[in-house]
Order: C-alpha cells, then structure tokens, then sequence
C-alpha cells in the first residue's frame, strides 16, 4: 500500500535537499508543492490535505468540478492541464491560478469569463519551448505577443510561467531547458510590466522535479513520488 504520509514527506525532503544544491541566487527559495491529485479520488484529496497540502493541481475540468462541488476542504486549486475555450467558464469558477494559457483566443476567452464573474483571474503562461509535437503551449516565437495581449487584459493577472518537460529516457536532458526557462522567466519578471505580478516559475513533476528546482524552479507539480502510480493518465 502506498503510504501518502512517507512519500510526502520524502518529497518535501528532495525539495530542501534540491535548493541546497542550487548554483545560484533565483530570487527565492521558497519552493510551492502542488499535489497533483488527477485521477484520484476525494478521500485521497483529504487525506493529502491534512497532512498539510495546501495546493492541488487537476488536469480535466469535468473532473476537478466534481471534485470542487464534492471537497470540504479549503485549498488552492491549480487548472495544470490543457484548456479548452469551451470549458473556459467551468475553468475560471474554480481554479485560483490556471497553468496552461497558450494563445491569444484562450487568454481572451478567459479574461471575459472572469469579467461577467468579476474576478481577476490568476494565470501562468505555459511556453513550448522544447517545440514537442505535443503541441500545448505557446512557441518561443509568439512569447512577446502573447505576454502583450496578457497585459492589455484587464482581467488576467500574469503570475509568471509554465513548463513541461519532455519525457526523456535520461532526465539530465532537462536541465538545458529548465536553464533556458529560468532565464526567459527572469527577464519577464524584471521587464517591470504593469499589471502582472511575475513571481511563480511553475516546472517539474515526479521525474524531473529535482533537477527543475536546482534550475530555478520555484512551483513543482508532483503526483506519482506522492501517490503512487496512476491507472491511467
Ligand atoms: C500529471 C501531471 C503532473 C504530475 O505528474 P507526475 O509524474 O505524476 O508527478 C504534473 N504536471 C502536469 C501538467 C500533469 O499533467
């Protein structure tokens, strides 16, 4: 049986460890752990959450509504998946900062939503900046537009960046990117913008977190080193 309380705690530990090994100065060491909780169910929610998680990341928004209407517990919850206009409503009623903004149409689909709600809605831009054929997230090259479409949105507050790394065979191929992300993440965070408040550089999940946070990583998205292996993805 997997025990949440000792993987958790393993987890929290490599985060620590992680920083000490950090290079350089990124700002801050204060690193977020989000409880990616897709595919399990609210007992394990609640379970996670007493032992202090205080942020969860869900991948589908059919899901996390279930979720939200059915978990009586107060945490942050983090949108970590691909968003579809069509859902954006659903997406901007309960996720405190939505990870996966990756074009103009999405960023604009969200701000009305959290307009006729009023709500200044939390968002990280997500980047593609390996250029997987995965194909969510936005392309190096239409980074700046994108962050200036953000900014002219009343509604959309940038919190800083998101990434996902590819799933190499041999982790270390990460660390370039991680590298490349901090730095682009660096300089949005000192280009002195005037509605966003840049500050979460959000990379890292179970194969690769440690590496992200030696890199600059301040948000991690761990759910297998805490829950075990998921049935499905
Ligand atoms: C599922 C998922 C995670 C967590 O993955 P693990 O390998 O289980 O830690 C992190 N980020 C995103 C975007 C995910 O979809």
């Amino acid at each position: 049986m997997t025990n949440i309380k000792d993987n958790l705690q393993t987890v929290r530990q490599e985060i620590l460890h992680a920083v000490e090994r950090r290079r350089k100065d990124f700002g801050t060491n204060e690193v977020k752990l989000i409880a990616v909780t897709k595919n399990h169910d609210v007992d394990l929610m609640r379970e996670v959450i007493d032992l202090g998680v205080d942020e969860i990341g869900e991948n589908r928004i059919q899901e996390a509504a279930e979720k939200f209407s059915t978990l009586d517990r107060h945490v942050k919850w983090h949108l970590i998946g691909h968003l579809q206009t069509n859902k954006v409503k659903s997406a901007v009623k309960m996720f405190d900062l939505i990870h996966s903004i990756d074009s103009e149409h999405l960023a604009k689909t969200v701000d009305k939503a959290a307009k006729a709600i009023d709500k200044i809605q939390s968002i990280l831009i997500q980047v593609n900046l390996a250029k997987e054929e995965s194909k969510t997230g936005v392309e190096i090259e239409d980074f700046d537009n994108l962050v200036s479409t953000v900014e002219s949105l009343e509604n959309l507050r940038l919190c800083g960046l998101m990434l996902i790394a590819p799933n190499y065979d041999d982790v270390e191929q990460c660390r370039p990117l991680f590298k490349q992300m901090y730095e682009i993440f660096n300089n949005l965070r000192n280009s002195k913008l005037k509605q966003a408040d840049v500050k979460y550089l959000s990379m890292g999940m179970t194969h690769d977190y440690k590496i992200a946070i030696e890199e600059g990583a301040n948000m991690v998205r761990v759910g297998t080193a805490i829950f075990g292996k998921r049935d499905y993805n």
